[in-house]
């Protein structure tokens, strides 16, 4: 075919600080195009095995080192990704199908502020001391790196997500093996190269490309890897518990959401529209805290809709080198099917659809015809009690449904299995603060909508997840705790 006479990108494991060929491989796909464009390895327990090992042997050295060593080789490192910032937002764009202008202006920088922030914090945690003074004692507790930890991240911000489990795992002093989704792998490789320039010696990170079935699995099942940090489908945290349960395995799980927005009839319309936008539709709805279920307190229902449909239809979906461009394509022609299913599904139940797929045309660039397009569409008149309000959709569809009191939204919010991120508007703050509280959800945002300080926790309740991470949270789960007592 066309897409095979071009040249192509193959990717190559990353194991002990060198580049290993695979034998064989999976086709990746430009998700903007449908063309294979790359190429990357399909490993198994054999190319696990040898990263473990390089793992395991590189442990002794890199613990070893102070915070501070292991701080300056994660700033260097940051400065080093953000010196190719341009070519990573590139690479980040084709493989994924997000715009150029997001990989550009998110997921780079804070894969770049990853690094940074765990290269600072390190370097403030203490560890507790309690004295027992009629006993002649004090006790004291030590953290120390928990050593091999397996890193599995999804395709959806990919560089971004990986970098969020990388920075703390080393930074603790642990060594790694990640498994980046086999969907995006371009970016990890191409940080695999500044490894070595960043001064972190061979064997502290490595790399396994391939699928979640073969080297995902092979690396939740290695005795030797003790924790394993996971962001994903909640399906595949299930399996992940069940396969590493025989090992008593630590785990950290980030998983899906089914995010509710919550408009109150006194919210500022002018900051809640444009925001709630960019809450459903940004990076094409793929993201795992994107709004999925808006509820609009009857008063204002009308106008809120009127004014939201408006908005949405004026997003370009279409190149993602597109500077003009809002929306790019979604990751495969698979999840693209998936993602109409449930708007097809709303349709036969009898809700309607008022902008976006099925009901306005979607004009494409020659280049881009095969590509995995969708338009941002809303749906109204849907039941709580549909697949659309209680399933992760993960692509640019948001259902947008009245109510009447604070106390009937509240359960309403809360009846779905997930328990990820919620949105709260309102001008009354003791409304905000009641409703807040009641949520049942690890992150509740008022009046705004993803604006996070990487100190404090993040994660999920419910199916949404186990754990949480950040600076103190991340620190935790790396490291292990020891309490001491020591008496004179
Ligand atoms: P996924 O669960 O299919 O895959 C995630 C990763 O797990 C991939 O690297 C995959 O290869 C691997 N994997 C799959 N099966 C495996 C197995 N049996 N053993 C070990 N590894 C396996 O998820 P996805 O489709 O890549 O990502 C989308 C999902 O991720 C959505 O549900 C989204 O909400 C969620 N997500 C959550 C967060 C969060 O922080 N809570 C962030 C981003 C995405």
């Amino acid at each position: 075919t066309m897409a095979h006479s071009k040249a192509l990108l193959v990717l190559e494991n990353f194991i002990g600080g060198k580049f290993v060929p695979s034998s064989s491989y999976i086709d990746s796909y430009d998700p903007s195009t449908g063309d294979v464009y790359c190429r990357v390895p399909d490993s198994g327990k054999e190319e696990v095995e040898a990263a473990v090992k390089a793992a395991k042997d590189a442990f002794p050295i890199w613990s070893s080192k102070s915070p501070l060593e292991r701080s300056q080789i994660l700033n260097k490192l940051a400065d080093l990704i953000e010196h190719d910032l341009e070519a990573f937002a590139r690479a980040e764009s084709k493989d994924q199908g997000k715009t150029i202008t997001f990989a550009r202006t998110v997921d780079i920088p804070r894969a770049v502020y990853n690094f940074r922030f765990f290269a600072s914090s390190i370097l403030h945690h203490t560890t507790e001391c309690a004295e027992m003074a009629t006993m002649g004692c004090v006790h004291y507790t030590s953290r120390a790196p928990v050593g091999v930890a397996g890193l599995i991240s999804p395709w959806n911000l990919p560089l971004y997500l990986l970098t969020w489990k990388i920075a703390p795992a080393i930074a603790c002093g642990n060594t790694v093996v990640a498994k980046p989704s086999e969907m995006t792998s371009v970016t990890a490789w191409m940080m695999c190269k500044l490894l070595e320039k960043a001064g972190l010696p061979h064997g502290v990170v490595n790399v396994v490309f391939g699928t979640g079935a073969k080297a995902g699995e092979a690396l939740v099942c290695h005795p030797d890897v003790p924790l394993i940090s996971f962001t994903g489908s909640t399906l595949t945290a299930q399996r992940i518990t069940e396969k590493s349960a025989p090992h008593c395995k630590r785990l950290s799980l980030e998983l899906g959401g089914k995010n509710p927005a919550i408009v109150f009839d006194d919210a500022d319309l002018t900051q809640c529209i444009p925001t709630t936008l960019r809450s459903s539709f940004a990076n094409q709805g793929e993201i795992c805290l994107c709004t999925s279920r808006i509820f609009v307190q009857r008063g204002i229902y009308s106008e809120f809709l009127k004014r939201f449909v408006a908005e949405a239809k004026k997003w370009k979906v279409g190149n993602p080198s597109d500077p003009t461009v809002n929306m790019g394509a979604l990751i495969s022609k698979e999840h693209l099917e998936k993602v109409r299913s449930y708007v097809k599904k709303a349709q036969a139940e009898g809700a309607r659809v008022l902008c976006g797929e099925g009901v306005d045309s979607l004009a494409l660039p020659t280049g881009n015809q095969k590509g995995y397009f969708m338009l941002p569409t809303v749906i109204v008149e849907v039941k709580d009690e549909s697949c659309c309000m209680q399933e992760e959709i993960f692509g640019p569809v948001t259902c947008v449904v009245a109510f009447d009191t604070e106390e009937e939204v509240i359960q309403r919010a809360n009846s779905v299995k997930y328990g990820l991120a919620a949105t709260v508007w309102s001008s009354n703050v003791g409304r905000v603060h009641r409703v807040a509280q009641r949520l049942q959800s690890g992150l509740v945002w008022t009046n705004c909508w993803l604006v996070r300080d990487l100190n404090l926790p993040f994660g999920g309740m419910k199916a949404s997840g186990i754990g949480r991470e950040g600076a103190k949270d991340s620190y935790e789960f790396f490291t292990e705790v020891k309490t001491i007592t020591i008496k004179h």
